[in-house]
Formats: C-alpha cells, structure tokens, sequence
C-alpha cells in the first residue's frame, strides 16, 4: 500500500454509505482454476463473470478487500469515450479502428446497466452527463470536438449541445460558457456498484478470495500465482491490480508498471443539501465535469449530497488542506453552497498512460492484462473484463483491437519520472488558468 493511501481512504462517503456484504475468506490452501484473476476491482470481477458466463471456472485474488482500490472511491460518472482524445487512436490505428473502439466505450455503458439489471444491484444509477467549458475560449474549443465527433462518430444521436444563452437552465454557476449534454452517459455509487457485482460474480461460482496479495507468478501453463498463504495454478490470468500491482507484487511484471504512473485525485462530499436546492443546482440531476486538463467532476448523490471532485497530486504525497482547498472549489462552481458543511474527504490514484488512452494487453501468451484507464474507468473497465473474457474463450478481435494501441514507458527512472510529470502538467495548469 502506498504511504499516503491509508489517510486517503480513511473519510469516504462510498465507505460509510455501503451496502451490506458478506465477507470472502482469505486463500488458504493449494487450488485450480481454468483462469486467475488477480485484483476486484472493476476490472477483475467483470472478466470474471464473463469467464464464469463462457464455463472457466475463475478464482479471483484480491489483495485487500473488494473495492478497495479506485474502484471504490472514484467521481462514479459512466461516461462515453476514452481519457484520450479519439484523434490519439486515430493517428496510431486510422479511423475505421478508431470508430470501433468509440463502439467499445458505448457498449460500456450498456454492459453497467445489463449488470445492474440482471445481478439487481442497488447503486443509485442516474442517467445524463454534462460536459461544460469554463470560459468563452474553452467553450468554442469544446463546440469544435462536439461538432467534430457528432459528424464523424455520430455523437449527437445521444447528445444535445447546449448554447451560452441556455447553460444556466442546466447548471445554476457563473463559472461555465456552455456545454453538451449525454442522455447515454451518468452515475451510480461506485462500491455499491462493485460490491454489487462481487455478489454477481460469487452467485454465478466465481470463488473470490479477499486479503490474498499475489506475491509471485511463475508463468507457463499453467501459470502459478502464490499468495502469502496459498496458491492457484491456472491455464490462464487476468493482471487488472490498477497501480498497485507493482506496490503489492513489484517483481511480478515490472514491464507493465513502467507505461502508468499513479496520479492522486480527491472527493469531497458536503453534508446533505435541502433536495429543493440540489434540484436548482443541477436539474437534470446530471454528472458534470468540466473540460480543464487538470478537470472538476461532481454530481449530487443519492441522498442529497454534493459529492466534488478534483485537484490531482503528481507524487503520491496527498496534498496539504485537502478538504478546505476542495470546498473553496465547490463554493467556486456553487457560491450557493457557501455555508454548506464538508462531512467527508477522500481520494485514490488513477493510473495513466502516456497518452491517456488504456493499455491492454498480453503479458504471456496465456497472462492478459487491463490497465492505463487513465481515470475514464468506471464504464470502460466493463467492456475489457468483457473483451479480455472473449480473447481468452478464442474471439480475439476486440481484445487486439484495443492492444493495437501502442504505449510507451513514461520517460526517466522511477526517481525520474514523477518530476518530469510535474513539469509537464505545469503547462497544463496554466492553460487552464488563463480561461
Ligand atoms: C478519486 C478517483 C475518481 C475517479 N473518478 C472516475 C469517474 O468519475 N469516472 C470514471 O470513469 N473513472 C473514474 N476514476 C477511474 C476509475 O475509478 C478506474 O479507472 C477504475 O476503477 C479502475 O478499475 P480497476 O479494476 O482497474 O482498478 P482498481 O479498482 O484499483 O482495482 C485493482 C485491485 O487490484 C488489487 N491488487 C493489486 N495488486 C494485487 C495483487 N498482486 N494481488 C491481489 N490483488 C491486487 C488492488 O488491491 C485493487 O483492489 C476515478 C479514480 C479515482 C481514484
């Protein structure tokens, strides 16, 4: 666990408004499975399920308990696209393969409404998102991608754009221009949700085993992953451990680890809002994120609650006077919530590539792996349990198609690299200063 992840997770609203779950034993013997699947976090437990649906019989390895990594604690906004730009697919793979990825992350936020349906998890879904610019220069930017994706990707058969002169009817702040907004797109309460599909995946014979770290593989067929107390000998793996794989198994693929780097973002949640007001504030009840580099995302919760998020950290320090900094940003977007209490503060890393877009993959001809989702996860990692499920059950194409992307290790040694990050996000934080 990293040094500074145990403060962040300590004040989560996700944690204190959980459903109930049972709890999954620690691996404690020598098992088989047709496939390991190290991690439960999105990711994991849809392969998972998928690989239960086809036959496998799965074992899932989680290191610390379901959810517990970003999965858990994130912005929870479903949202259309990847954390790049399609023009980055494009130039490396053309625009026939581009649309089909675009087709990916639809079909993403399908496949967390099939599952909440079928396993009937309650996780507070809501449908619409907005997209919104601060500023009259970001807006026209963000009308050019809009026009630009509706004619070419066919954006605007979900989506509205919405004029300057309307913005206010969507989101009651002086800070924004304009907008789009996503009928297809939304929220839930991202644990509920994982937990959720925890459930799903144990009541269709997945065996999940909580606080079981996997410390080495030895790879072959079958591959061997040993935990503190056990071991699972499997035909075939799925790596999803998100940036902490490194931390908890630093041996176990250190290739992987040099594509992504752990970037800290952080949650407030305010105290519960009167509903008449939160209805003025947002009343098409949407996720909203703005479109700065260095980006606001907030939404109302269920129980009436503005959850906000933003701010990033390039070292894994978390920053000083989180939750005060965080609220002056709320009161920013919101002024009306300017007497509104902070009852919770927390955050996570997400792990990014280089050029934002997710990095999939084989590690070995029988060892998949899902990672880089750059912070645009929540929907995504559903479609690449799914994708990872079909190359493993011998329909490849999607899986290739998405590993086609290429990736390159962030520059410099592991000393290096985190403050040629910081240098290279100064940028991008003072474009987004200057509106
Ligand atoms: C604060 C925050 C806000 C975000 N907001 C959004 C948002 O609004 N919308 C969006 O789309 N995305 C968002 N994201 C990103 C999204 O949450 C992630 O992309 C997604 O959850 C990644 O899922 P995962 O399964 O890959 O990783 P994780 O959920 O991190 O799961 C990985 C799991 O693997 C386990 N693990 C690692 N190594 C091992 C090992 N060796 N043995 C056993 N287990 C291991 C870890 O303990 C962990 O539980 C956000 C992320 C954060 C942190």
């Amino acid at each position: 666990m990293l040094a500074s992840e145990q403060r962040l997770i300590q004040n989560s609203y996700y944690t204190a408004s959980a459903n109930a779950q049972p709890h999954y034993p620690r691996l404690e013997e020598d098992t088989v499975a047709d496939v390991c699947v190290v991690g439960a976090g999105l990711a994991g437990l849809s392969a998972a399920i998928e690989l239960a649906d086809r036959g496998y019989s799965v074992q899932v390895l989680e290191a610390e308990t379901i959810g517990w990594g970003a999965s858990g604690r994130n912005g929870g906004q479903i949202i259309a696209g990847l954390a790049c730009e399609q023009s980055v697919i494009e130039k490396a793979l053309g625009f026939d393969a581009a649309l089909k990825t675009w087709d990916v992350t639809l079909a993403a936020l399908d496949l967390v409404r099939e599952r909440i349906k079928r396993f009937d998890i309650k996780c507070d879904l809501v449908d619409g998102f907005l997209g919104v610019a601060v500023g009259e220069r970001k807006g026209a930017a963000l009308r050019e991608w809009y026009e630009d994706m509706s004619k070419r990707y066919h954006y605007d058969a979900d989506t509205e754009w919405i004029e300057p002169n309307t913005i206010q009817k969507w989101i009651n702040s002086p800070r924004f221009h304009s907008g789009y907004h996503d009928r297809r797109s939304g929220h839930l309460h991202p644990l509920n949700y994982t937990l959720g599909l925890a459930r799903g995946a144990a009541s269709i014979g997945v065996r999940i085993c909580e606080h079981s770290p996997v410390r080495t593989m030895s790879s072959g067929e079958p591959a061997t992953l040993r935990t503190d107390n056990g071991s699972v000998k499997a035909r075939f793996v799925v790596l999803a451990g998100n940036m902490y794989l490194p931390e908890v198994a630093p041996k176990l693929a250190p290739a992987l680890a040099r594509r992504i780097m752990p970037v800290g973002t952080y949650i407030i949640g305010s105290e519960p809002i009167d509903p008449a007001m939160t209805t003025t504030l947002i009343p098409s009840n949407s996720a909203v994120c703005d479109s700065n580099f260095v980006l606001d995302y907030f939404r109302i919760s269920a129980d009436h609650r503005m959850l906000f998020g933003g701010r990033v950290s390039y070292s894994t320090m978390t920053p000083a006077n989180l939750k005060e900094d965080m609220q002056k940003r709320m009161q920013l977007v919101f002024p009306q919530l300017a007497n509104t209490k902070v009852e919770y503060s927390w955050g996570g890393f997400v792990d990014i590539t280089m050029n934002r877009a997710p990095d999939f993959g084989r590690a070995a001809s029988n060892v998949y792996y899902l990672q880089g989702f750059s912070g645009h996860g929540v929907a995504l990692t559903g479609m690449a349990g799914k994708i990872a499920a079909e190359a493993i059950g011998g329909q490849a194409e999607r899986f290739d198609l998405m590993s086609r992307i290429p990736h390159h290790d962030f520059p410099g040694g592991k000393l290096l690299r985190t403050p040629a990050l910081v240098l290279g996000m100064l940028w991008y934080r003072i474009r987004d200063a200057l509106g």
